[in-house]
């Protein structure tokens, strides 16, 4: 491993897109996207490895001297969101790309070659989150017609898309090296996180009804006015969501009033609400109880379910692959499941996947203010290029 090959590669490729205070933003499909995405390409050439650019922006950079037919993948996301920072993504590419750098560096050989890969579109786009990675894997509905008009504000068709989905019968795993975008593992003084899965997301809209009227020639006990009911709804609501434990979360996104005039009472009061577990039970239990108030104490409401993405479990052989690794380097790891989603989430659909979390400063992340220590770093891609070692039978 040269540590300080990466963090120069880090700071020259991740910081495309940087407008200092700001923040870095190289948002997907962007000038700034493809900048580094063509940057990378040369850079990776130069060192003699061979590359692939596919038509959704994903670039592929494949160590592969014995000509196996069988790959590891290895990496992460390359776009950002608006005014994020130099780690989330960024970081997990470099370090797959330092990986196969110290590989053919130290000459090592397996069954299998090793492609680094800079997804584009993790973030949210309009396309959704973890586009680059859902495509390669062909899990976009591709019979979509809002697909279809979405992909073509890129220039892509349905065709496009076809062309990037991979034969997985090639891949044999994938890992990502990415920022925990969570204070657990600072709080835990813990360098490393190896992650058991990623959290379900569920969505809901919650919308209290009443009668919209004339807000100075009403009295007030002749009111229908939906506001009144929000603290107890809103109390209901973090009442019933303390009584689970971590990482059970549940966020309040938004609360909007209809029509939102100063003259006119509320016609309704509409809560967005999003809720994260591991365990589905959990999360259809905690809407099943806000229902059966709704029903006992508000009565005239909506309750309607916009979003549900199931959690997903990472294959137990590769957490076990990366925890030895943490063991045999000597470093301090913790199991824990990611209340993000990211690219290894797509591909454990298909393949044994691994996310292995370094700690972010502060819990902080999306922000120019994210930060991990070079310390945590350096122990992050060696237990990625350990686990690499490992899995490919490395020699
Ligand atoms: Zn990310």
């Amino acid at each position: 491993m040269n540590f300080e090959r990466f963090y120069e590669n880090l700071n020259k490729f991740g910081k495309i897109g940087d407008q200092k205070e700001k923040g870095i933003s190289r948002l997907a499909f962007s000038k700034e996207y493809y900048e580094s995405i063509e940057m990378l390409d040369e850079y990776s050439r130069s060192k003699g490895f061979e590359t692939k650019q596919d038509k959704v922006g994903n670039l592929f950079i494949t160590y592969n001297p014995m000509n196996a037919d069988k790959f590891l993948l290895i990496g992460s996301h390359m776009d950002t969101v608006k005014s994020g920072g130099l780690y989330d993504g960024a970081m997990g590419v470099i370090a797959a790309l330092e990986v196969i750098e110290s590989l053919k560096d130290n000459n090592i050989t397996g069954d299998s070659g090793v492609i680094a890969v800079a997804f584009n579109a993790e973030e949210g786009s309009e396309m959704g989150g973890t586009f680059g990675s859902r495509t390669i894997c062909n899990r976009n509905n591709l019979e979509d017609p809002e697909l279809k008009n979405k992909i073509s504000n890129y220039n892509l068709e349905v065709k496009d898309l076809e062309d990037c989905i991979i034969n997985f019968n090639k891949i044999v795993g994938f890992l990502e090296l990415h920022i925990e975008q969570g204070g657990v593992l600072e709080n835990n003084k813990m360098d490393i996180g190896v992650v058991d899965g990623i959290v379900g997301i569920t969505r809901y809209n919650i919308t209290i009804k009443g009668e919209a009227n004339h807000a100075g020639t009403t009295p007030m006990n002749l009111r229908n006015d939906p506001i009144r009911s929000l603290p107890e709804v809103i109390n209901k609501l973090f009442g019933i969501a303390s009584k689970y434990t971590h990482p059970f979360v549940m966020t309040i996104g938004d609360i909007r009033v209809k029509p939102g005039m100063y003259n006119i009472i509320p016609s309704e009061v509409e809560i967005l609400i999003e809720v994260r577990d591991m365990l589905q039970d959990n999360i259809d239990e905690f809407f099943d109880k806000i229902k059966k108030f709704l029903e006992n104490e508000i009565k005239d409401f909506d309750l309607v379910c916009n979003v549900e993405k199931p959690s997903v479990l990472l294959d137990k052989e590769y957490m076990e692959i990366v925890s030895k690794s943490c063991e045999s380097l000597g470093y301090n790891y913790q199991v824990m499941s990611s209340g993000a989603g990211h690219d290894a989430k797509e591909i454990s659909h298909l393949v044994p996947s691994s996310l292995i979390f370094v700690p972010s400063i502060n819990g902080i992340s999306h922000s120019p203010k994210e930060y991990t220590t070079p310390e945590h770093l350096k122990k992050g891609i060696n237990v990625l290029y350990q686990s690499a070692i490992s899995i490919i039978g490395g020699k």
